[in-house]
């Protein structure tokens, strides 16, 4: 760590995003280990949105990554919406503080402005390509007299501003991951601080705003490593004090190829609709690049931000394993209380099964709601085991919601034993008639016990009897447990299927 920083200040992270797409899984474990770090050292957590590539900016972005990271738990000391100190926090509205600190560079000759085109440059790119040798700005505008400059500019000359790079002086950090990075500045040409539009490049913009924020440490993506020491430069450049850095390892998916969309769904929002919680994300990012011992996996957040360290961050590239994330949410979804579980599935019962949207693809009159606080409360331990992600559970309790459809296979799951079939569904609806009209003597135990004992009668196996009553219950060879299932159901609806089904039997025969 910076002596002179450790000394003086207090811990500052900061995650910045660039507005460009949905917050992605590599971006949100960057942003969970700077807030990781800032909890566990009593430190502040910030948001910095950097938007000055108009090129790729996408406005609506903003909120939905700053919404992910919310749903996530990561919450923040300072940002866009939270203001703070050191405001403003979108780099788009801090380009006067760029452009004062490149005046200031320009009159202590550390950057010049540069008139060449983009065409003169390609150019020029291209020749060395060719000539095999190695390209770095030759410098052209370097020594344009104030004179020329001003002439250019009132000439209407587009420009860009570039930095002057000292000749060979050595250009040292030390990196919390990846260890002493030593960089020739020679082989750094003098690049752009200030592209031709007025706005800063990501290197400039991005030094000033981490020294003037006050960041103590910089923790990001190994793919940052190699803008070190250009930003190092510009900390240099401006008698800024660098803080201390930590480039977390590369994501890779299980091709071995660096995690992208290419790999499926990789943005937080779309594990969020696919039914993942955010402690089972929170919990899997962590261990993207960063391990405790060699066995845990469960970790809450808070034993998270007990257990964390950046000196337990390995160089070696995490692989993203859909199947581990699959498992650690099966594991919080077994571990929530079940009245918590209940209002996260009624949520997703009234989004996924009974909206508006949905109801229209269900014929009128086909949703179930009475009762929906009592009904979800017994599923809870019906489903809780059996399901990984939440949108698994909404397949699996569709039924208890909508009235049950049967599709071609179902219709014809019996076709060989039609009339065996229609026999326990006449025998079922029987001993159903039989049980009292009062509601409670219809359960799960009574259910049970008369389709036992139809299978002694039919001397047929229960497994059998069973199969018959579940697909006429479900329209599916699967179901949640039957008898619990039938008796949620309730016993009018559950003869009306039995009968259903009957009629679609009858109508074979
Ligand atoms: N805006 C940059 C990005 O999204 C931030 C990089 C950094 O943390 O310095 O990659």
């Amino acid at each position: 760590m910076n002596e002179k920083r450790k000394s003086s200040s207090k811990v500052r992270v900061r995650f910045a995003p660039s507005p460009t797409g949905f917050l992605h899984i590599g971006s949100a474990r960057t942003a969970l280990f700077n807030w990781l770090y800032a909890r566990k050292n009593n430190g502040k957590f910030i948001i910095r949105i950097e938007d000055t590539d108009i090129a790729r900016h996408q406005e609506d972005t903003i909120s939905l990554m700053l919404n992910s990271l919310k749903w996530l738990g990561l919450n923040w000391d300072e940002g866009p919406d939270a203001g703070g100190r050191y405001s403003p926090y979108r780099q788009s509205a801090r380009v006067d503080i760029y452009k004062e600190y490149t005046k200031k560079l320009i009159r202590e000759r550390k950057a010049y402005h540069c008139f060449c085109s983009p065409e003169e440059l390609k150019d020029k790119r291209e020749k060395a390509l060719k000539d095999n040798k190695f390209y770095k700005y030759d410098r052209k505008c370097l020594n344009l007299s104030a004179g020329e400059i001003k002439k250019n500019i009132d000439l209407g000359k587009k420009y860009a501003v570039r930095l002057l790079v000292p000749d060979n002086k050595t250009i040292t950090f030390a990196d919390n991951v990846y260890g002493t990075i030593t960089v020739n500045s020679s082989n750094i040409e003098d690049f752009i601080i200030i592209r031709s539009n007025g706005l800063p490049t990501y290197n400039f913009s991005v030094a000033i705003d981490d020294a003037l924020m006050e960041i103590s440490n910089i923790i990001r993506g190994e793919d940052h490593l190699s803008n070190t020491p250009k930003q190092i430069l510009i900390y240099n450049a401006l008698n800024f004090v660098p803080p201390d850095f930590t480039h977390l390892p590369m994501i890779l998916g299980s091709d071995g190829q660096k995690l992208s969309k290419r790999h499926g769904s990789i943005s937080i929002e779309s594990y969020r609709e696919e039914g993942f919680l955010p402690q089972a994300i929170l919990n899997y990012l962590a261990l993207l690049g960063w391990a405790y011992d060699e066995k845990t996996t469960i970790f809450s957040a808070s034993e998270l931000v007990d257990k964390f360290s950046l000196d337990s961050i390995t160089k070696k590239p995490a692989k993203f394993d859909y199947s581990k994330l699959l498992w650690i949410n099966g594991h919080y979804i077994r571990d929530t209380e079940d009245k918590k579980l209940k209002e996260v599935i009624k949520k997703r019962v009234l989004q996924n099964i009974l909206s508006k949207n949905k109801l229209e693809k269900i014929p009128a009159g086909h949703e179930i709601v009475e009762g929906l606080d009592e009904k979800i409360i017994k599923i809870v331990p019906l489903v809780k085991e059996r399901i990984k992600t939440l949108s698994e559970c909404d397949k699996l309790i569709g039924p208890f919601f909508v009235k049950v459809e049967y599709d071609a296979e179902i219709k014809n799951h019996f076709k060989d034993k039609k009339a065996f079939a229609a026999e326990v569904l006449n025998k079922t609806l029987d001993s159903l008639a039989n049980t009292s009209k009062d509601k409670s003597n219809f359960n799960s135990s009574t259910i049970e016990h008369n389709l036992r004992q139809l299978s002694d009668q039919l001397n047929v196996s229960f497994r059998k009897i069973a199969e018959v009553v579940r697909i006429a219950m479900w329209g599916a060879t699967i179901s949640p447990p039957l008898f619990e299932t039938m008796e949620i159901i309730g016993k009018e609806e559950a003869i009306k299927r039995l009968e259903s089904y009957k009629n679609i039997l009858a109508a074979r025969l």
